[in-house]
């Protein structure tokens, strides 16, 4: 008889997404909306399940506009992202995108000759590229230099552009500046700063917008509570019931002809509701360095890598074990979690704390649900790909 493959999987819990984002809808002011951000992840399961709760999808590419439309051929889509070609801005289009966030002076011109070609005109939010300064976040958007948006002091030229040109109609301005903020104060500092700006934008160039999106950016904790790599779960979460609290005396004093206010999420609405398995192949000492071998790695669940942060885990003891082979163990000690890949670069935790570790148990990556297989080179070293579940 074969040996059972060892474990290795993503696991989703759909019952606990539609909870969570079903509050979070729940607690947002009048006016407020809040679509998904698909990228954070774009299973069919999750998108089905957060479809019927949020405002709709906010999308980067035709294949997320695609799947989009595969879940629902009437969820509104936003249409955003910083390279939008001329045959995804026709699929949009044909696909009855509700808004284009536009990224750049000659992106309005391409969505308006595309739009009047297809007898059409596109409601458009011109993304803005702030110049800071902004609140401490992980990873700043804007105020610096990044590649998106239209930068703060190229606005007259694109406000000029967006009236004149015939296929586009100026709706109003997307601002998603930082990313993973997981304090209360400072994202409502930064909305107030959006309000600051775009009244003042409105009275400058004397126009009104319909719309302003706020984008996402609202974090999660991968950080234990007491700052010390441990194995567990991570510190305190965003506080949403405080932020919207304050979030509804804010949008109180948002002009009136401000009709909808949009937050596109994707990290905080699912980030918490998938979980990484993978099963300990071995445990070894190399140079004073305690590892622990899994089958995976960062080919499967990139987000530690790419965030250069050490991922929380639980241990799940397995007391089966072949006979006739030595099972190495770590105990109370700090280890080094790796993976399969033939790189020291694929590290999914450093120097945490266990309380016992064996070849045969199971580590479990919680806040695995966003970013994670999403964003993994699979199929580096062609090794098979983890199992997904979704209940
Ligand atoms: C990635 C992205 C989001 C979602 O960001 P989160 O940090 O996952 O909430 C929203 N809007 C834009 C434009 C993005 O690029």
């Amino acid at each position: 008889m074969s040996a059972p493959e060892p474990v290795c999987r993503y696991r989703y819990d759909l019952t606990g997404i539609a909870e969570h984002a079903s509050k979070v809808v729940a607690q947002l002011p009048e006016r407020c909306r809040m679509f998904y951000a698909m990228k954070a992840n774009s299973a069919h399961p999750i998108l089905h399940a957060l479809a019927p709760i949020v405002s709709g999808f906010e999308v980067a590419s035709g294949g997320e506009i695609a799947k989009a439309r595969a879940v629902d051929t009437d969820v509104p889509v936003l249409f955003g992202g910083p390279a939008k070609t001329q045959p995804e801005i026709e699929q949009a289009l044909a696909a009855g995108v509700l808004r284009f966030h536009v990224e750049s002076v000659l992106e309005l011109h391409r969505i308006s000759a595309v739009a009047v070609a297809a007898g059409r005109v596109a409601d458009v939010l011109l993304r803005v590229n702030l110049a800071g300064p902004f609140p401490p976040a992980t990873i700043a958007m804007a105020g610096g230099a990044t590649q998106f948006g239209i930068d703060e002091g190229r606005l007259p030229e694109a406000l000029r552009a967006a009236r004149e040109l015939p296929g586009v109609r100026f709706a109003g301005f997307h601002l998603h500046s930082l990313s993973n903020n997981l304090s209360p104060s400072a994202h409502l500092q930064m909305l107030t700063l959006y309000r600051d700006k775009v009244t003042r934008w409105e009275r400058d160039h004397g126009l009104r917008s319909e719309v302003v999106n706020v984008g996402g950016g609202i974090g999660v904790n991968y950080t234990p509570a007491s700052g010390v790599p441990a194995q567990g779960e991570p510190g305190p979460q965003f506080d949403w019931s405080a932020f919207t609290c304050e979030l509804d005396r804010l949008v109180a004093t948002f002009p009136a002809h401000w009709r909808e206010i949009d937050f596109e999420c994707g990290r905080f609405l699912v980030a918490a509701f998938g979980t990484y398995e993978t099963e300990v192949l071995d445990v070894k000492r190399n140079h004073g360095t305690q590892y622990v071998v899994v089958r995976g790695g960062t080919h499967h669940f990139r987000l530690p890598a790419s965030w250069q942060h050490s991922h929380p885990f639980r241990v799940r003891a397995v007391d089966a074990w072949p006979d006739g082979l030595p099972r190495p163990e770590a105990r109370g000690s700090a280890v080094t979690v790796v993976g399969e890949l033939c790189t020291p670069k694929d590290v999914l935790a450093r120097d945490v704390v266990v309380d016992r570790v064996r070849a045969g148990d199971v580590l479990e990556f919680v806040y695995a649900g966003a970013y994670g297989w999403e964003i993994s080179h699979h199929d580096f070293l062609s090794h098979p790909h983890p199992e997904h579940v979704f209940r």
